[in-house]
């Protein structure tokens, strides 16, 4: 009989922040292929006997090519095992599951997607800032830092949204993003936050401006993994989390 593949959102870090689905279906698996970026502690709902396999691939890093990855899942679902594809935040939010569901269909494999918190949310959240609030914004939009390859995303495009920022994978890009923005004609004072290794005993968090924001994260040393939030509800970040309020 054929098995399954579950990919399922670790959520951002804090493993509290796992859904009661997620912790479920953990237990119920034989396999778990695991990303770098999830918190080791959720696999405290895993069956003792579940196989682990390490599949990290953060950016830059040396990593198990996304082939090797689906290959591995599809042979393990095949010989009638129950797989679970462990990553970081929400699955299909930036996180290839759109590549591996592809993958999955097309082999006709038996496979569900089960939501996390995705980074984004929470770090906002944990740095005390609403992603809309109807006096300032229209909306959020979630992008990436890079495109796949290698070029300048579209910032003159995002400058031009009136809606909230939220950028993954960004901190290697921070110069190029405030300079496009700012070209594009978004106001150096606009508020923006970074928050590196949101959820978890080491987080960080910085507020600053849109001016300010790349010379300020790299004074601080903020590193990835990281959220950066651009817009006026990044003004909103509470007091007590604001790590560093340089004059704009
Ligand atoms: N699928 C994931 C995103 C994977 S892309 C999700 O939904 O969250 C990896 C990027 O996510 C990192 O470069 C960083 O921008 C962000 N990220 C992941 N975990 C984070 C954390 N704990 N704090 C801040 N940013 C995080």
């Amino acid at each position: 009989m054929q098995g399954k593949v579950y990919l399922i959102g670790a959520g951002p870090g804090d493993p509290e922040l796992l859904t009661l689905k997620a912790a479920r279906v953990l237990g119920e698996c034989d396999i778990l292929l695991v990303d770098d970026l999830v918190n080791r502690a959720v696999l405290a709902h895993a069956r003792p006997d579940a196989r682990l396999i390490e599949v990290g691939k953060r950016g830059g890093c040396v990593s198990t090519p996304q082939a090797f990855i689906t290959r591995l899942m599809l042979r393990h679902a095949r010989q009638g095992k129950i797989v679970g594809r462990l990553k970081g935040g929400d699955p299909f939010i930036f996180g290839r599951g759109g590549e591996e569901i592809e993958a999955l269909r097309q082999a006709g494999v038996s496979h569900e997607v089960i939501n996390g918190i995705t980074a984004g949310l929470a770090a906002a959240t944990a740095a005390g800032i609403p992603l809309t609030h109807r006096d300032c914004c229209r909306g959020v939009t979630l992008l990436t830092g890079h495109t796949q390859d290698g070029g300048e995303p579209d910032w003159a495009g995002y400058a031009r949204l009136d809606t909230t920022l939220v950028i993954y994978m960004g901190m290697r890009h921070l110069d190029s993003m405030v300079q496009g923005l700012l070209q594009a004609g978004k106001a150096g004072h606009t508020p923006a936050a970074v928050i590196a290794h949101a959820t978890l005993p080491q987080e960080q968090r910085l507020s600053t401006t849109l001016a300010r924001l790349a010379d300020d994260a790299h004074r601080h040393g903020m590193a990835s993994p990281a959220i950066v939030v651009i817009g006026e509800v990044a003004g909103l970040a509470l007091p007590q989390t604001v790590v560093s309020m340089l004059a704009a």
